[in-house]
């Protein structure tokens, strides 16, 4: 079966509902608290994996509480976590989430903690396992020149490599050239494009400055809107999925990925498996949360064939 290995972080997402943020030196009650999985990599991993692919993740994790209780859920979802290092020194990531209980707004610190410290060394056993044909996916958050380094490795390697610029930064040259597929939201694209992405219009111009800068193609995300998707061929607007209620929009780009790489490492073209991950996005946005959100097989199958949730 075709692998698919994704590289990036994990974080406990620590979530805080509250009317308003608290002033420095001041304290207030909040509302609600919730902890869960988070990280791009780790919500990427968990929505590829139950959607059906066959998912190596490839992290690093601090020698504490967060990082023995991730293993669980990646078991549980039949993650491969062989190559996931613990540092003997760095905490486990973390996210610190303010969630405006009024307004439903939030503000976010994340700190990739053990992850900051994911150099190559510690991809290269993970890149050594990859078969030609396989999918090798990473995203911003990750040590820029260990993604980028990976990124390389993994194509030349024959792997298929999708890169989710997110969060946006500066790119090297290289990165561009090693990316297959290249998977920005709307903001994204606009920050690294240098001009304002709002719509498809927009979003296929900033494709072609991607294309041009070595990218294999570039599906931008456009939210509700579905994605645009662009190769050296064609420009396509792949229409997304409509949902009876949006409850959290929340690692909506990672269900997204998740779901686009399990369906290329089916064997499906590139307009399908953009299709397909607009499917699982869709899902992710019916339910609170980000990996715990990510929706099953039978429910991807089950919006493929009725075209609504
Ligand atoms: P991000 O979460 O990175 O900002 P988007 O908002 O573009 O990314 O969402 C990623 C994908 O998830 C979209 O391309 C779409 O397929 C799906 N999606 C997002 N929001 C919705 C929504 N409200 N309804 C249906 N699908 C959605």
């Amino acid at each position: 079966m075709t692998k698919i290995t994704i590289l990036g972080i994990y974080v406990v997402d620590v979530a805080f509902f509250a009317p308003r943020l608290p002033r420095i030196g001041e304290t207030i009650l909040g509302d609600d608290f919730r902890a869960g999985p988070g990280g791009k990599g780790g919500n990427q991993a968990v929505a590829a994996a139950r959607a059906g692919g066959a998912v190596t993740f490839v992290t690093r994790v601090g020698d504490d509480d967060f990082g023995r209780q991730a293993r669980a859920p990646w078991a549980a979802d039949g993650i491969d976590t062989r190559f996931v290092t613990t540092s003997d020194t760095a905490p486990t990531g973390a996210a610190f989430i303010f969630v405006d209980s009024r307004t439903g707004d939030n503000a976010i610190i994340v700190t990739p903690g053990a992850a900051r410290e994911l150099t190559i060394e510690h991809v290269r056993p993970a890149l050594a396992a990859l078969a030609p044909g396989d999918v090798f996916m990473t995203q911003l958050e990750a040590p820029l020149p260990t993604v980028v380094a990976a990124l390389a490795e993994a194509k030349a390697r024959g792997a298929t490599t999708i890169l989710n610029p997110a969060p946006a930064a500066e790119l090297p040259d290289e990165a561009f050239r090693s990316s297959d597929l290249f998977t920005p939201n709307e903001s994204e694209a606009a920050a690294l494009a240098g001009f304002p992405v709002d719509g498809p219009e927009a979003a296929a111009r900033a494709a072609a400055v991607f294309l041009a800068k070595g990218v294999g193609a570039v599906a931008v995300t456009l939210g509700p809107a579905g994605v645009l998707l662009k190769t050296p061929t064609a420009t396509v607007l792949v229409p997304g999925f409509t949902v009876p209620e949006v409850v959290d929009t929340t690692g909506a780009g990672d269900a997204f990925n998740g779901g686009l790489a399990a369906a290329l490492a089916e064997g499906m073209p590139l307009d399908a498996a953009v299709r397909f991950g607009n499917a699982v996005g869709a899902l992710s946005v019916t339910r609170r949360g980000t990996a715990p959100a990510m929706p099953a097989r039978t429910e991807i199958d089950r919006m493929l064939a009725e075209g609504a949730a």
